[in-house]
């Protein structure tokens, strides 16, 4: 099992069509026990119920991302219930709806800075909170480190019609993946992004044209069809295992080859 004995936090579960949740079953297959954050007791039992059916003892923890004290929290519950982390994902995005309908250059200064607060800086605040939990020597032998994934698109390499502030809060994302995998590599941290297909999740339905978007895919990519969500959450168990303990800093595409097409 590529996760046994590893212990990770899932951010993002919103219900059992959620990439987070794809790659929570996945990530527990492959022997790794879990904790998740839920947003707001609105969430709080469809994640209970799901987390449930993998792990009745499983720590959840209520955090709005965008929190300072509760991401402080999720991270003291953590280092009280394991006293250590393995791995890291991340799988929130947020942008106001009207943000994704009309053109970008109508981007709103407030709608701006919530998709980025969101979407990108997110990353950074747990991934620094995560890092004393990663450094500490575990296991026999004892070895420090640990991975973090982050889930992201291809808008933020290409103008995607209407996916507009998401994709610049995207590129900002894989660009602070960049980063963060430099400052933490001498800690044994890798960082990386897993830039997935369209995938019909709660989120996608916030995007106008989403269903063309993935019609578009299916007609065009390489592989003449959409990625499923066994595809993204067998590429970040990869990610998050040490089959990949020699990559760092990269954007992996799940993404049946759509973004390797010109014309
Ligand atoms: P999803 O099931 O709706 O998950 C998005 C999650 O983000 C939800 O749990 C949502 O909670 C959470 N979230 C939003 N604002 C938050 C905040 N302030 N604090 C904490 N959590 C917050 O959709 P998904 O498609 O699986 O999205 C997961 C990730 O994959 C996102 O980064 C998305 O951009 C990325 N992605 C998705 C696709 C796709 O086609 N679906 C493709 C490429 C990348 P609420 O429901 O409460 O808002």
């Amino acid at each position: 099992m590529l996760l046994a004995g590893k212990k990770g936090l899932i951010v993002g579960v919103a219900n059992k069509r959620s990439i987070a949740w794809g790659i929570a079953q996945a990530a527990a297959r492959e022997g790794a026990t879990l904790a998740y954050t839920y947003q707001g007791e609105r969430l709080k039992a469809n994640v209970e119920e799901l987390a449930k059916t993998l792990d009745p003892t499983a720590p959840l923890y209520d955090c709005d991302v965008t929190n300072d004290a509760q991401l402080d929290a999720v991270f003291q519950g953590i280092q009280s219930s394991w006293g250590a982390l393995d791995f890291l994902v991340h799988a929130v995005a947020f942008a106001k709806r009207e943000e994704l309908e009309g053109e970008f250059v109508g981007t709103s200064r407030d709608g701006y800075a919530l998709a980025l607060d969101v979407s990108s800086y997110s990353l950074t605040a747990l991934a620094r909170r995560a890092v004393p939990l990663m450094t500490i020597p575990r296991g026999l032998p004892p070895v420090a480190g640990g991975s973090v994934v982050a889930l992201t698109y291809y808008g933020a390499e290409k103008v995607i019609p209407r996916y507009n502030v998401m994709g610049v809060a995207k590129a900002a994302l894989e660009a602070s993946v960049r980063y963060l995998a430099y400052d933490l590599g001498p800690k044994h941290i890798r960082v990386n992004a897993l830039s997935s297909g369209p995938v019909q999740t709660l989120a996608a339905r916030g995007i106008s044209g989403f269903s063309d978007m993935m019609k578009h895919v299916e007609s065009r990519a390489p592989l003449r069809r959409n990625v499923t969500l066994e595809d993204v959450a067998h590429a970040a168990v990869f990610l998050l295992s040490p089959l990949a303990a020699g990559i760092t800093g990269e954007t992996l595409h799940v993404d049946c080859g759509y973004h390797i097409i010109g014309m």
